[in-house]
């Protein structure tokens, strides 16, 4: 027996997300069905409006309502360090433990090259733009996970950014091998950023 076509559709667009397996839809389907309608309304709403609202900023690739985002927008901000992290998600912790005033950059990924992710596969060439015409920047930290590929893409930017006199420089090792950065707590970032090494 098949479910009926509005659930089995709806099945269908939960295991689209990360991590839900069918079964894991079939529950979630089920329980917004049993959901108040207005709760389900607002639901759909939110889903469309993060692709309607929201776009990359074209300077750093975090996500906003505005292009630049607000922290590229913002004139008080140290424009002479850029923290490259892999993910929104990364920058959104780094920004919420509250110390660092400079900027960010958002590869949208790490270098992989077992997956097939080169360096044209992740937002490293508006990266380069930037350096190209920004002369205050003096530099780069790379916040990328402390794995192997994160590690592998700290190297690759050391090599392409510091011959063009460019300062770079990586997390401190507070965080522990294999962990990443939005997990890690606000302290421990802090002193990750402030104890990061030349590379
Ligand atoms: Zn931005």
């Amino acid at each position: 027996m098949q479910y009926p076509e509005p659930i089995a559709r709806l099945i269908d667009s939960y295991t689209k997300l990360p991590g839900i397996g069918i079964k894991s839809a079939t529950r979630l389907a089920i329980h917004t069905m049993e959901m108040a309608e207005q709760d389900v309304t607002g639901f759909a709403q939110a889903l469309i409006s993060v692709k309607r609202d929201l776009h990359f900023c074209s300077i750093c690739g975090n996500f906003t309502e505005t292009d630049p985002c607000a922290i590229c927008a913002d004139p008080d901000r140290d424009q002479s360090t850029i923290i490259v992290v892999e993910e929104v998600k990364d920058l959104m912790a780094i920004e919420n433990a509250g110390e660092y005033r400079g900027l960010y950059h958002v590869l949208h990924g790490v270098l992989s090259p077992l997956n097939g992710k080169g360096p044209d596969d992740i937002n490293i060439d508006t990266l380069v733009k930037r350096l190209q015409s920004h002369d205050e920047i003096e530099e780069i930290i790379v916040a990328t996970n402390a794995n192997a590929e994160g590690e592998a893409t700290a190297m690759y930017l050391s090599r392409l950014l510091k011959p063009a006199g460019i300062r770079v420089s990586r997390l401190a090792t507070g965080l522990s091998v294999g962990s990443d950065i939005d997990y890690a707590d606000q302290i421990t970032l802090i002193k990750a950023v402030e104890g990061r090494t030349l590379l």
